[in-house]
Parts: C-alpha cells; sequence; structure tokens
C-alpha cells in the first residue's frame, strides 16, 4: 500500500463533515492537483467523545460512496501506541505510530554502540546533496541521538511488526511521529532517526518530526519563520538522501501535525516542496469542528444557544479540558470573556471572535483554542449537538469545504 505524494489529514470529531471535507478535495483535484484525503482521529479523541475507529471508517466509506471519489483514501490511527493500537486494527490502514513518550529512554549500551558501528560513515562530515556546507557530526554527536532517540525508535519497530503480524506486510501505511515531543528534531538528528528506521527495517512513508516553534491547536504558527523554512527545507534533503542511503520507501515524505491554521509557514511548505518535488502530509486536526460551531453560531437562536453553553461549559472546565492538550495549547484565562458577557453576544460577534481573521481586529485567539479544546462538551450533549449541527448543515457544510479549501489546501499546495 502506497500513500500518495499529496494527502491531507481531515480530522472529523463528530463524523458528520466527511462529504463536505471530501468535496474540498475534490475541488483541488479539479485544479489539476490529486491529493489523498486521510480521515484521522486519536484514541484521545475517541476516548473525549465516546466514538469507536470504526466509526471513523464508517464515515470516510459513507463519504467516499455519496461523492463517487474513485482516488485513493485512507483511516488513520492517529497517535497510537502499543497500549491502544489493537482497538484500530480493523478499521486502519494507516498508522501514526507515536513514540515521543520514549524519547530520551536510553536504549543499552550494546544497542547504541551497534547503531553507532552502522553509522560511522557518517561520521566526521554528513553531506547531504542539496546542503552546501557538510553537517558537523562527531561520535559524540552520533552517540547522544541514539541515546536519546535509539528506544522511540525502537519501540516503533516493536509496533510496527506487531500491526504487521495482524494485518500483513504491506496492507498499510506506517508513520512515525515524535510531534508531541518536548524539543524539536534538527535535520541532523532526523537523518540518525531514519538511520534507526531502517535499522528497525521500519518502512516508513511518512515521519512528523516536532519542527521548530510553537503549533498550538487551531492558531497561527508562532516562532521563527525564517528558521522553520531553513529546516523544513533541510528535512526534505535530508529524507531524499536517506531513502538513497538507507533503502527506505521512495516516498517517504514529512507529515506536518499541523494542529491547523499555520499560516504563516504555509508559503514556506509550498516553496521546499515545489522547488524540491517532495510529498507532503497534512494534518489539519480539528478546525471542522470550530466551523461546526461557527455555524451554530450564525444561525442564531437555539442553535446559538448551543454553541454558547458549550462556550460557558468549557470556560467553567478549562483546567480538565487543557489537561491532555498541555504541550500544544496557550490559553491566556485572562483573555477570555466571562461567559455572561458571551451570553450578550450576537451571532455575528461569537462567530467573528471565534473566526481566525487577523485582519478583522475581533478575532481571540483564546477564545479560539478553549472551543478547540472544548468539543468534549459538545460531546456530552451527545445527540442535541448533532442533531443541531445536522439541521445547520446548509450553513456548515459550505464552510467546512471552503476552510480545507481556501485557507490550507491552496496556500499550501496550489498557489
Ligand atoms: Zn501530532
Amino acid at each position: 500500500m502506497i500513500l500518495d505524494k499529496y494527502s491531507f489529514g481531515i480530522g472529523d470529531r463528530f463524523g458528520q463533515q466527511g462529504e463536505s471535507q471530501l468535496a474540498a478535495i475534490m475541488k483541488a483535484k479539479r485544479m489539476g492537483v490529486e491529493i489523498a484525503p486521510v480521515w484521522n482521529k486519536s484514541h484521545r479523541e475517541h476516548s473525549i467523545i465516546g466514538t469507536m475507529p470504526a466509526d471513523v471508517r464508517a464515515e470516510a466509506q459513507e463519504a467516499v460512496g455519496s461523492m463517487m471519489w474513485e482516488g485513493t483514501y485512507f483511516v488513520d490511527a492517529d497517535h497510537i501506541n502499543l497500549k491502544n493500537v489493537d482497538l484500530f486494527i480493523e478499521s486502519s490502514d494507516f498508522f501514526t505510530i507515536d513514540v515521543a513518550e520514549f524519547i530520551n529512554q536510553r536504549a543499552s549500551p550494546d544497542e547504541i554502540s551497534n547503531f553507532i558501528d552502522g553509522c560511522v560513515k557518517y561520521i566526521d562530515g554528513l553531506t547531504v546533496p542539496g546542503i552546501e556546507e557538510s553537517l558537523v557530526v562527531t561520535e559524540n554527536v552520533v552517540r547522544a541521538i541514539a541515546v536519546k532517540y535509539l528506544s522511540a525508535v525502537k519501540q516503533a519497530g516493536r509496533i510496527y511488526r506487531h500491526i504487521a503480524s495482524k494485518k500483513g506486510l504491506g496492507k498499510f501505511i506506517t508513520e512515525m511521529s515524535m510531534d508531541e515531543a518536548d524539543t524539536p528534531q534538527t535535520p541532523v538528528e532526523m537523518f540518525f532517526i531514519l538511520a534507526a528506521a531502517a535499522q528497525e527495517e521500519i518502512p516508513v512513508q511518512t515521519i512528523a518530526p516536532k519542527f521548530t516553534g510553537r503549533f498550538n491547536k487551531g492558531v497561527d504558527y508562532e516562532g521563527d519563520t525564517e528558521r522553520f523554512a531553513r529546516e523544513f527545507e533541510r528535512d526534505i534533503l535530508v529524507i531524499q538522501y536517506a531513502v538513497q542511503e538507507f533503502g527506505l520507501p521512495k516516498n517517504l515524505k514529512l507529515s506536518v501535525h499541523s494542529g491547523s491554521d499555520k499560516f504563516a509557514i504555509y508559503g514556506a511548505i509550498n516553496g521546499a516542496i515545489k522547488k524540491l518535488g517532495a510529498g507532503i502530509h497534512i494534518k489539519t486536526a480539528g478546525t471542522t469542528w470550530l466551523e461546526e460551531l461557527a455555524g451554530l453560531a450564525m444561525a442564531g437562536g437555539e442553535y446559538l444557544a448551543i454553541a454558547k453553553r458549550i462556550y460557558a461549559g468549557a470556560y467553567s472546565r478549562m483546567e480538565e479540558l487543557m489537561r491532555p492538550y498541555s504541550t500544544v495549547i496557550d490559553i491566556d484565562p485572562s483573555k477570555l470573556p466571562e461567559p455572561m458577557v458571551v451570553a450578550e453576544w450576537s451571532g455575528k460577534k461569537f462567530d467573528e471572535t471565534l473566526r481566525h481573521e487577523t485582519a478583522s481586529g475581533r478575532y481571540n485567539p483564546h477564545f479560539r483554542q478553549l472551543v478547540h479544546i472544548g468539543y468534549k462538551v459538545a460531546a456530552e450533549m451527545g445527540k442535541e449537538f448533532t442533531d443541531a449541527v445536522a439541521n445547520c448543515e446548509r450553513i456548515i457544510g459550505p464552510n467546512v469545504t471552503e476552510n480545507i479549501f481556501e485557507r490550507h489546501i491552496k496556500p499550501i499546495l496550489i498557489d
């Protein structure tokens, strides 16, 4: 099973927007850009919402069937580990193996020295085609990388072999993710992480490193965009070289777990992949759910009231909701409007405060992040919430499509 050059991870918390999401991918296709849709949902999301991996497969199949999509599509077991992977075996054919937890868990001295022996060729000068200066690599550098990352890659190997034993070789796509780590990985680290993946014989088709800067949920990139651009290009060059050197899958590409809306770096991503002829996998996470909430607000009346109740619930349970997302949000509670104030808002005001349009002057990123992680409150409303969304589908659906196409696909792959 081969992942296409371009693929888009479309998370959908409540599983009702599959068709509207696919419509965005079909729009790109009509413009000559082929993208494989990948419906992704993590164990964390499933447990917060109370859905099962089979629900994601059902959503994907339904969307693909009703929209008559003839291209490939995948269902991603997002951020799985050895403890929960079994829940996903049957319904998924794309596995994002998350080993961030195993970073810094020192492999044995033997494993570390074996790894260094296998990398002797690159010590005292790693020259990567496309990168002008040679990268500084000494035995100590390789040792430090092994100490930090080897046990994580070995764990990825165990999880990969476990999945392969159940699904069969070549029957699924493997992604290795370290994006929820504490520190970013440099291009040199990436090279040796891929060396370790090759030693473990993991046929990794996408790799999600932690990039420099902050990738908070649903809000823009924060960090040094020039540094990001430089490292991103180097990451691609390192991958292209590693593919040749280690015999990794030829379509191996970067996966950007964007947390959505990283508008500030989309241009750099677009420029680098086109310049180097590289593929890309983008996970847009949960802004589809934000479109649902914005749509309810705009619908007004009882639907606006539901949106306000969700905000009030999220506000009062802020700490609990923030806990599972602590590494990927920055909410300043003093910048959040009180629910009593929000209760007086019009639908337009709610929408403008939530909507990521910095030019409007009314957008509040703290409000947006809190709502982003507040889907648990909506999930607890059960049918009341999902029925409301279904009733407002005429407003929500086109917004979901437009959000994915205009604000993400276009700047990253088309412009
Ligand atoms: Zn991620």
